[in-house]
């Protein structure tokens, strides 16, 4: 049967040679080539993430276990943090970081919307925070944040700065180094590209100084940066090292992905992330079907999160597109899973993607009786592209 086309948030469809770079049998983690791949590897990475003085990690793992790393390490007991929540995810970091013992406040957005910066800058008059995580997309209600001015709050109120970048790094724009984010965190399935099992971040010099001047050990052994900073470090100089096995494989095949973001150029990269989200989603309104985000300066481009049509069953849109050749993924946030649907447009994702999964979310409206103008939504995504 022909391969349906992969179009959920993550894990995304991959290039075919990011697939072959990893498909070659298994080289030791401390072979010579090897060495050089994964210092080289960790070098690309301050470029995608535009942090030139960022000290980069590659662990086995998944986004949560990036989230883990930088909470960990960065929260002692009794410390004071703040989480701005436009989603499940943010309310993810909130549990995560109590866990270690922080004091959390949550500021919680409306659905599909932002929590207003001003709003941000007035929690952190109040009181004093050692640190603050944000996301950058939240993947369960498709709603972008602007990094820029939480980085200006951070460096304002000496705060250190987590973002949650799982759904954006390489979708969406990000200066971490000029814009002052101490730490960008993603994982390896969505935009950047790479089959699932990699947790990944870029951590400033200014957190690893917080982290080293830490009065309590780190309350996560696995995830503790005494274990892997010696690790990346000796890799970024290309010597053997060894803490836990790395994920040998992929890394071979994020070596692979992150030297094609970079041949694309990441002004490109963004761009054409842009472009695709924008056509993405004035299809679907053309469609007939609003999307979460209230509006388009705070929808993301790596991810459109669309309602379904009153009256009509979301389990049955959902088959039909699937009928057509397409996977999409249900809603995530428990407020209203099951009122909506999320369709990945990011890494790969081109207008010919675009073009068929419009198609796809087309032709199942149209069985379940919408009225429909056929092929109104691929023209009007085409003139947006
Ligand atoms: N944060 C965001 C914004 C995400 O989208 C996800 C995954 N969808 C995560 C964190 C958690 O990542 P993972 O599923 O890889 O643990």
């Amino acid at each position: 049967m022909k391969r349906k086309l992969l179009m959920i948030p993550g894990p995304i469809e991959f290039d075919a040679e990011v697939m072959e770079a990893m498909s070659i049998p298994t080289p030791s983690h401390v072979a010579p080539n090897f060495i050089e791949l994964f210092g080289n590897t960790l070098e690309m990475m301050k470029k995608v993430w535009m942090c030139p003085s960022g000290q980069p990690f590659v662990v086995a793992g998944t986004g949560t276990l990036a989230m883990d790393i930088a909470g960990s390490n960065l929260i002692e007991p009794g410390d004071h943090a703040l989480v701005v929540s436009t989603g499940y995810f943010g309310q993810r970091y909130a549990e995560l970081l109590k866990r270690y013992g922080a004091n959390v406040t949550l500021l919680t957005a409306p659905i599909g919307d932002i929590v207003p910066i001003h709003k941000v800058e007035e929690a952190l008059k109040k009181k004093k925070y050692k640190l603050m995580t944000f996301t950058h997309v939240d993947t369960s209600t498709a709603v972008l944040n602007d990094p820029k001015p939480f980085g200006e709050l951070g460096r304002k109120y000496d705060v250190l700065t987590i973002l949650d970048g799982v759904c954006s790094v390489a979708g969406e724009e990000i200066q971490q180094e000029a814009w002052g984010i101490d730490v960008v965190l993603t994982a390896s399935q969505k935009a950047i590209g790479v089959p699932p099992g990699l947790a990944l971040m870029v951590v400033s010099q200014k957190a690893l100084s917080v982290w080293k001047n830490r009065k309590t050990p780190v309350g996560n052994y696995y995830a503790d940066w005494e274990n892997w900073l010696p690790i990346m470090e000796a890799y970024m100089q290309r010597k053997p090292s060894y803490f836990g096995t790395p994920a040998v494989n992929l890394i071979l095949a994020l070596e692979k992905s992150l030297q094609l973001i970079l041949e694309e150029g990441m002004e490109q990269r963004i761009e054409r992330h842009r472009k695709v989200g924008h056509a993405f989603r004035e299809g679907l309104k053309s469609l007939g079907l609003g999307t979460i985000p209230v509006n388009n300066d705070v929808a993301a481009n790596t991810l459109s999160a669309p309602y379904f049509p009153e009256n009509i069953p979301g389990a049955a849109i959902i088959s039909g597109i699937v009928d057509e050749g397409v996977i999409v993924a249900g809603g995530l946030l428990p407020e209203i899973r099951t009122q909506y649907f999320r369709v990945g447009h990011m890494g790969m994702t081109s207008q010919k993607e675009v073009v068929i999964t419009l198609k796809a979310i087309e032709a199942s409206l149209i069985k379940q009786g919408c009225e429909i103008e056929k092929e109104a939504c691929l023209k009007t995504a085409m003139e947006t592209l």
